[in-house]
């Protein structure tokens, strides 16, 4: 027999939290239900963390699980509309910002550092754009409030324990296998446990983790999509010496690109002072590479790592920029047995595999102990080792070091944000009764704006019910 709610919301990241939060505070009389593949956050473990290799878990504890990518993220709130996502172009600028400042609030309601960083600090900002503009890179700027990885995971536990307080059901450890659309509406799901749930109003949130399963479903049930961008690339990892003078005064030194031979763009993202190189599982266990740092001193690494992320957009016939991503990182993968690739960057322009006893000369200790020696340059197309490259050397004019041999290149990064679903301001689909919203929609790309998302779709369920 299936249960009937009010609103059911695929995924529980922050996308799905702040809706769930936010239909609470403003509906209390509705019931909710949330739908998550994963653990409850205290049961989400990650065997990493102790052991340093992957055991391969399934589902994998650092994607999914109450707060999705969240939960185990180095948890930067970019504070700024222009980072992270597309709100502005969907909402408008004063709305974004609105909504970001108010997801923001939220964070510090449930135990967020009161610090923001970016912010009074006019001549080292200067400084620092002065040395970007000689280097052709742009500098955008973001007041930065930095949770770290177990702030961060506090945070949201507290968000669980309210929101089931609020009487939101959760169903933890059950994957949405199918949506169920009647005459052109959707009116509930199917789970992988066979049971069906029944609502007026669906949100997806099911993040990159699920970004490939809703794809999927937009094409069987007929949603409109687009293809977006292809962002691929790089891990780097340095000694915190290197990246001094942005890291205390930044935190996220978040620069553009475009390189001189191809004039494609390349970014840094995600920066992680005194942090860690991490491995990321997705679905059938691909291995991709990403990063985060600890709030606490005694978690605390002698490196900074960011990303270097090449942003390609692929004209017509091409429709699969998760495929065409995922394709690299299998490739690096197979290389490695399934494991992340290192490449010093001496040894990248050289055009040799890395082996174990160049990467002991260095003063840098890689932080990921389980990645591979190996050589990029079987890996990625040609176009990108130069995108990366002249990055690279752009990048040693701001923040000298960068472009020294011992640097570390881990790969890939890919991000699979890619496939954008088309919405309109209240985040309907074109099946009526479905909305799309976070990373998984292609709408967001971060932490701050999957949150303003899920007060924002929150805000307009209720109006239409109104
Ligand atoms: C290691 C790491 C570090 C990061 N660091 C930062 C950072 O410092 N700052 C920042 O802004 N962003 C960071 N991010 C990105 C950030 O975590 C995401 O942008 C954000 O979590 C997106 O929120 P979301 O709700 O859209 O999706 P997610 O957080 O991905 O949540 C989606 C949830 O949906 C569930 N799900 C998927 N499919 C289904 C299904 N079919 N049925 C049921 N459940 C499903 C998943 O299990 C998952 O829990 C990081 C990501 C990672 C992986």
């Amino acid at each position: 027999m299936a249960k009937e709610f009010d609103v059911i919301i695929i995924g529980a990241g922050p996308g799905g939290i702040f809706c769930a939060y936010e239909l609470m505070e403003k509906r209390p009389d509705l019931k909710v239900l949330m739908i998550e593949k994963g653990r409850s956050i205290e049961k989400r473990n990650c065997p990493k963390r102790v052991t340093k290799t992957c055991a391969g878990c399934k589902p994998c504890s650092i994607t999914t699980g109450f707060a999705g990518a969240g939960a185990f993220s180095d948890g930067k709130l970019s504070l700024s509309p222009d980072v992270g996502g597309t709100l502005p172009e969907i909402l408008g600028y004063d709305e974004a910002t609105r909504l970001i400042h108010e997801s923001d609030e939220i964070y510090l309601k449930f135990g967020a550092d009161t610090s923001v960083y970016g912010v009074d600090k006019e001549a080292e900002l200067r400084e620092i754009r002065r040395k970007a503009i000689n280097a052709n890179l742009k500098l955008v700027e973001c007041p930065i409030r930095h949770l770290g990885t177990e702030e961060g995971y506090k945070i949201y536990s507290r968000l669980q324990e309210h929101i089931l307080g609020k009487g939101v059901t959760i169903e933890f450890n059950t994957m949405v296998k199918d949506i169920i659309v009647e005459n052109g509406v959707a009116t509930g799901v199917v789970t992988d446990k066979g049971e069906t749930f029944l609502a007026k109003e669906i949100v997806s949130a099911v993040g990159r983790e699920g970004a490939d399963w809703f794809k999927d479903k937009c094409e069987e049930i007929g949603i409109e999509t687009k293809p977006g961008t292809v962002d691929v690339g790089v891990r780097v990892e340095v000694r915190d010496e290197v990246m001094q003078f942005l890291n205390e005064n930044l935190y996220e030194a978040k620069l553009i690109y475009h390189t001189p031979t191809f004039d494609d763009k390349v970014r840094t993202f995600c920066t992680n002072p005194s942090g860690e190189v991490a491995t990321e599982y997705y679905e059938g266990g691909l291995a991709v590479v990403n990063g985060h740092a600890y709030k606490g001193k005694e978690f605390k690494t002698n490196n900074t790592n960011f990303a270097l992320l090449v942003s390609k957009n692929f004209t017509k016939p091409f429709k699969t920029p998760i495929e065409y991503g995922k394709k690299i990182a299998e490739l690096s993968n197979m290389l490695c047995g399934g494991k992340i690739l290192v490449q010093t960057y001496g040894d990248f322009k050289r055009g040799r595999r890395t082996t174990e006893e160049r990467l002991c000369r260095n003063n840098l200790i890689p932080t990921l102990k389980d990645a591979v020696p190996g050589d990029l340059s079987l890996v990625f197309p040609h176009r990108i080792m130069v995108d990366l490259d002249e990055m690279i050397q752009a990048l040693d004019k701001v923040t000298p070091g960068i472009a020294s041999d011992e640097t570390l290149l881990y790969g890939v990064e890919v991000k699979f944000y890619s496939n954008k679903v088309i919405v309109n301001k209240d985040f309907e689909t074109s099946i009526k009764g479905l909305r799309a919203i976070g990373d998984g929609a292609g709408v967001t790309r971060g932490l701050q704006q999957a949150s303003a998302n899920g007060l924002s779709v929150a805000r307009s369920i209720i109006s239409s019910m109104k």
